[in-house]
């Protein structure tokens, strides 16, 4: 109860010290002021002010910045040192009160350059292909470099770099090893609706092998075309999933474009693709190892006609590859991508010269350093 009693005596004081202070205040504004000066220029302030007060947002604009480690730029307007303050020539603390008369001086802050870190990266390993085989095997595995690094620590910039022991490349060797007359026939870009099942006809009237390396998505698109041709007899391989350039695909997209290009074809046929032929020929040591990891050989080709170029004839076509074919050859050709009636006429005519210069046509699995399995 006394308490209670206490509450409203104890605000009507607070109330009364308020109407004071305004007073006080107004009278300060009115009539009491403290001219100073700030580099040079007359400044007014209140009694009791302090050199912060009087020095106003001059105080930040003085900073220096905050400089990028690697070029000088600067990262942070206004992040570097505060600008040391005078009074009278003298340094003096920014919370101290002002008095008339006061000469204040800023001298800009220092620039600051960011800090660096050093931390150690590995060098990838870099590829190297030798030979002209169209199997390609593991030369050597390669070893990472690894160098050291400064990187600025807000910027993320590379400031210096070293290295501390260069990569070894992967060395891919293309090789068969093949002295016999024998030579594979493989299609490219299938299935298609058509093409594949006439390529099969051209072969199964000649009772050739031939080897044909599907893109995924068309493996989706057209499963009924792979059943065909695994169930004439021929081998199915890997040609990612939407013909992509594997040097320049990486990590998860680059595994997903081969493993999704096989699941495609198991699902279709039930069967594993034991090859890959990367589009383009385009193999680096990123895409030698994914396909080793999922169990696939990499093979390129040595013959390669370019059938799939407009104006191209059954008869070039043919004549191309009959000049071209030595013991163990890999002969490209494409029974999907586009139009490949030319391909297509070219068959027969291929078939009967290699045969009558005393070639046999074998699956790539049959072809001298070729295992048929891992
Ligand atoms: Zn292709």
């Amino acid at each position: 109860m006394v308490s209670r009693r206490y509450i409203p005596r104890a605000a009507s004081r607070g109330v009364a010290g308020l109407v004071v202070a305004i007073f006080a205040s107004i009278a300060h504004a009115a009539f009491a002021s403290v001219p100073v000066s700030v580099d040079g220029a007359r400044v007014v302030v209140h009694p009791g002010a302090t050199v912060a007060d009087a020095v106003g947002e001059r105080l930040d604009e003085a900073r220096g910045d905050l400089l990028a480690a690697s070029d000088g730029r600067v990262l942070v307007p206004g992040g570097g040192a505060p600008p040391a303050v005078r009074r009278g020539g003298r340094p003096v603390r920014v919370s101290e009160v002002v008095r008339a008369g006061d000469e204040i001086a800023l001298v800009r802050g220092r620039d600051v350059v960011e800090a660096t870190t050093e931390r150690l990266e590995a060098i990838p390993i870099p590829t190297k292909i030798v030979g002209t085989g169209a199997l390609v095997t593991l030369a050597e595995p390669g070893v990472p470099g690894l160098s050291r690094v400064v990187v600025g620590a807000l910027s993320g910039d590379v400031v210096a770099s070293e290295t501390v022991r260069p990569a070894e490349p992967m060395v891919l060797k293309r090789t068969i090893d093949e002295r016999r007359k024998k030579v594979a026939l493989t299609f490219d870009d299938g299935p298609w609706p058509r093409q594949t099942d006439a390529v099969l006809k051209a072969l199964a009237s000649e009772g050739v092998p031939a080897t044909f390396f599907f893109i995924g998505k068309q493996v989706k698109a057209h499963p009924e075309i792979v059943r065909r041709v695994v169930q004439a007899g021929h081998a199915v391989g890997n040609h990612t999933y939407h013909h992509v350039d594997l040097a320049s695909t990486d990590g998860e997209r680059l595994a997903r474009e081969i493993a999704g290009t096989s699941r495609a074809i198991r699902s279709a046929s039930g069967i594993e693709p034991r090859w890959l032929r990367p589009p383009g020929g385009a193999i680096d040591a990123d895409a030698y190892r994914a396909a080793a990891s999922q169990r696939l050989r990499v093979v390129l080709w040595t013959v390669d006609p370019q059938d799939w170029q407009r104006g191209k004839t059954a008869a070039q076509i043919e004549a191309e590859v009959v000049r071209a074919v030595k013991p163990g050859a890999v002969i490209l050709l494409h029974d999907g991508g586009g139009d490949r009636s030319q391909t297509i006429a070219a068959l027969p005519g291929i078939i009967r010269k290699l045969r009558a210069r005393g070639y046999e046509f074998v699956p790539l699995s049959r072809l001298g350093s070729v295992k048929a399995s891992w």
